[in-house]
């Protein structure tokens, strides 16, 4: 057996954590940083302290945000009468890119998924139904994954739309089942996003 630094060891195990990288990729990313670019090890690390000690999450939305506000919800110019509910972040910034969207957002941070344990208290919903009390709020835009827990989900908050009286829509996707809306391509999103008919 390879005897290693502990240290080494230690920086292998936590690019582990990071998803889609196994023992392999950690061990390359690991070497590569050490080895070639400590520059960029040291610019790594300081992004990461600053990043996870700045940001927090908008109070309305629930998007990753360095104030209460994010600048979305505190912008006038804003539709408040259209809230789009997206899985992550990664869609929302889908979504801005499209320029398909000029309403306001509410960000999941997930899906529900029963065999992972996660609930609608896990993915914010009685945030997102104190938002929808507010009552300016007219349409719910269900812009969640093509993938069976995001239809799942858009299901489940199209139901406490309807409760409340308002209306609820899901984004026509352009592409197949499965699709994930982070790597859909602008033109087709927006058209996902015309078409979006009655949830
Ligand atoms: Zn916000």
């Amino acid at each position: 057996m390879v005897h290693e630094s502990e240290a080494i060891e230690a920086l292998k195990r936590a690019l582990r954590r990071l998803p889609g990288i196994g023992p392999k990729a950690a061990q390359r990313i690991a070497f590569h940083l050490l080895g070639r670019d400590r520059a960029a090890a040291r610019d790594i690390a300081r992004a990461l302290e600053q990043a996870v000690a700045r940001v927090g999450h908008c109070q309305v939305c629930n998007n990753f945000s360095e104030t209460e506000m994010c600048t979305i919800c505190a912008s006038p110019r804003r539709a408040t009468g259209l809230l789009c509910v997206v899985e992550s972040p990664a869609d929302l910034v889908s979504l801005e890119q499209s320029g398909a969207f000029s309403g306001t957002y509410f960000v999941l941070m997930g899906r529900l998924s029963p065999l992972e344990g996660i609930g609608p208290e896990q993915i914010g919903i009685p945030r997102l139904e104190n938002l929808l009390e507010g009552g300016a709020v007219r349409e719910v835009i269900l812009a969640t994954n093509a993938t069976v827990e995001g239809e799942a989900t858009a299901h489940y908050i199209s139901e406490i739309a309807h409760r409340r009286g308002l209306l609820a829509t899901r984004i026509a996707y352009g592409v197949p089942v499965g699709g994930e809306l982070e790597y859909i391509d602008r033109g087709t999103l927006a058209k996902a996003f015309s078409g979006r008919r009655e949830a």
